[in-house]
This record gives C-alpha cells, structure tokens and sequence, in this order.
C-alpha cells in the first residue's frame, strides 16, 4: 500500500473537516509530535502560530503552508519561498460574517439593548422609556474602505432603509453611494463603520480632527484593525457627546491592555471574533485544506502570498529542457 502523505495542523484545526477535504490519501495529524512535523508535506496554521525559520527547519519535507485567514505576520514568507514553499490565506471566506458582526455593534448601540436588558432584569420597567431607541431606517450609513467587507456592509444597510455613502481610494463605487474624501463621510454619517487594511497611510485615520469633523452623536463602528482607532481620542469623544457610541471588535493591541474607553457604557466590545462565525469558520478550514491539498497534487493554491514554482511546473520546465 503506497504512504500516506502526511498534512499537519499548528493550532487547532477541526480533524473531520479537513480530513473530509484532504481525501483518504492523506493522514492528518492534529497535534503533531516531532516525527509529525518531519514527515509533514502539508500545514495548516492557526492564526498567531509562529512559523518562522526554526519551524521550517523542522519540517524538511514541507511543500505547503496554509494560513486560515489572511494575516501571515508570524510566518516568515521569506524563508517559505526560498524553499519554494507557497503559503496560501483563504480570503473572502468570513466577509458576511464581518459585515454582519458590524451591524451587531451598530444594532447594540442604536437600540440600546444593553441598558434595556439591564432595566428588566433589575425590575426598573418604570424606567423603559428613558433610554433611547434608535432606528437603522433613515439613518445614514458612512463605509470607509469598499472591499470585500465593506461592500457586503451596503447591502445590508439598504436592507435596513439606510441612506449609503461610501470611500475608497481604490475600489470601484457606484455613483450614488460614491464620495470623494473621508471627511464628507465624517460630516455626513450618523454611523461611520471601518473597513480598511491597517497601513501606515490608516494608522488612527479616526483621530481627535476626525472624531470633531463627524456629526454630533455619532456612532464609530471598527471591526477591521485597532490600530485605525486612536482609542483616547475616541474616549474623549464619548465624553465629551461628540460619538454616541463605539462599537470594537479590534484592539490597538491584543488581548488589549487596559483602557478607560473600554469601561465606558457606551461601548460594545468583542474580542476580535466577528469574523469566526460558525460558517465563517468551516469556509476557512475547507479554503485551507483545499489549498493544501492542491498543491499536494502538482497545482497551485487560489490564493497565496508568495510566487514559487510548484513540483508541477518544476517538472514540466524540466521536461522541456530534455525534449
Ligand atoms: P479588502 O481588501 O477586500 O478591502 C479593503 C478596501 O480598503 C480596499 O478596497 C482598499 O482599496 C480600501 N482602502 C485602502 N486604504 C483606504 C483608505 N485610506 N480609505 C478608504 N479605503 C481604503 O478587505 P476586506 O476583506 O473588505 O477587509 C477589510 C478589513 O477588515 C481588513 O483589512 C481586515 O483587517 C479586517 N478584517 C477583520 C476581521 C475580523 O474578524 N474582525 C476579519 C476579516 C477582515
């Protein structure tokens, strides 16, 4: 009987799931013990596991590195490529679960649901009605960033009866959603919602200027990155009535270290976990083991973040050479 080719998990990766996908051929290790990682052709890799060079060198027989997500911060590409080892990111697969995630905040915040929740399990019903209630219809939606998330975002506020605008440098918006600066949908929005890569250019592109030039009592939602948020400046900005409420599911740092904003009860909190929604998570994994076990046959992954050149076209380059 030919070996199986052995595919690892770094990081908790469901064992039924991936095995489903990889096919009988392969045998999938889920804890792997030293003898796992120097057999292991294929790793599929959590997010926040290290890969670096000391990882790689003990896996010699590595010709596959899936990330599940898109962040590849702790692997190093470099070191990958040179050993001609693609390292696929499964892209797209959590943008509804986002989207979703980002109306959450804004549900919490705009119907209050936290106070109100608070008055009837304390028995203050007399109360009810001194808390705001809100409404998504006729409220204007302000998407900084019209990718993958941003886009699924307007969809679902027209769905509510929210009038859109939206910017992006880059990205294709149509007409009537379209405007040209991130200050006319400061000004214009009751809710301004991020997304929006963390780069140089968007570190804390919502700071104290940004936060004065939104409407008054406005709503910040951010479920892309910390760090596009100056969190004293969004502080200041609950205090002070300029933001009615924020809405995070991203830190400056993670876990976050301790920060005032977060103890303000106009806040809705999440610990970055809007994108693992249940069908979120299972695309992931299915996007990684897919990508895996393509390569495994002589192909290419959908995605990747590095160009090497496969055992496939190795081959066939090779084959060339003899004709
Ligand atoms: P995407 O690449 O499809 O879209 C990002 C868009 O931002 C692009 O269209 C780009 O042109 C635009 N952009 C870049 N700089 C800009 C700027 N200065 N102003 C306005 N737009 C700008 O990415 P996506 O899949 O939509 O994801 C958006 C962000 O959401 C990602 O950067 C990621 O950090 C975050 N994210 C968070 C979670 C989570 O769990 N909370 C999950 C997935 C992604």
């Amino acid at each position: 009987m030919p070996e199986k080719t052995t595919v690892i998990g770094l990081g908790p990766v469901p064992k039924e799931l991936v095995e489903a996908e990889l096919g009988p051929e392969v045998d999938f290790v889920d804890s792997p013990a030293p003898e796992d990682l120097a057999s292991a052709e294929g790793a599929i890799v959590r997010a926040a596991v290290r890969v670096g060079p000391a990882e790689l060198e003990s896996m010699p027989r590595l010709r596959v590195i899936a990330r599940t997500g898109v962040g590849v911060d702790d692997v190093d590409v470099d070191a990958a490529t040179e050993r001609g080892i693609p390292v696929a990111i499964t892209p797209g697969v959590n943008s509804n679960a986002v989207a979703e995630g980002a109306f959450a905040h804004m549900l919490q915040l705009v119907k209050s649901l936290a106070p109100l929740t608070e008055i009837v399990r304390s028995g203050r019903w007399t109360e009810r009605t001194g808390v705001p209630v809100g409404d998504l219809d006729g409220a204007s939606l302000g998407i900084i960033g019209f990718g993958s998330i941003g886009r699924r975002v307007k969809t679902i506020a027209e769905a509510f009866g929210m009038t859109v605008r939206a910017y992006d440098p880059v990205a294709e918006v149509p007409e009537p959603n379209r405007v040209d600066t991130v200050d006319a949908i400061l000004r214009a929005s009751d809710i301004v919602t991020l997304h929006v890569p963390l780069l140089e250019s968007t570190r804390h592109m919502i700071d104290e200027r940004a936060i004065k030039t939104m409407k008054d009592g406005a709503i910040l939602i951010n479920t892309s990155r910390g760090g596009l948020v100056d969190e004293d400046a969004a502080l200041a900005g609950l205090e002070s009535g300029r933001l009615g409420g924020v809405g995070l599911d991203s830190y400056e740092s993670e876990p976050p270290q301790p920060h005032p904003l977060y103890q303000h009860p106009r806040t809705v909190l999440t610990p970055h976990v809007m994108g693992l929604s249940a069908k979120a998570s299972h695309a992931t994994f299915v996007a990684a083991a897919r990508a895996v076990g393509a390569v495994l046959r002589g192909g290419r992954p959908d995605a990747a973040v590095n160009e090497v050149e496969t055992t496939t076209a190795r081959a066939a380059a090779n084959e060339g050479v003899r004709q």
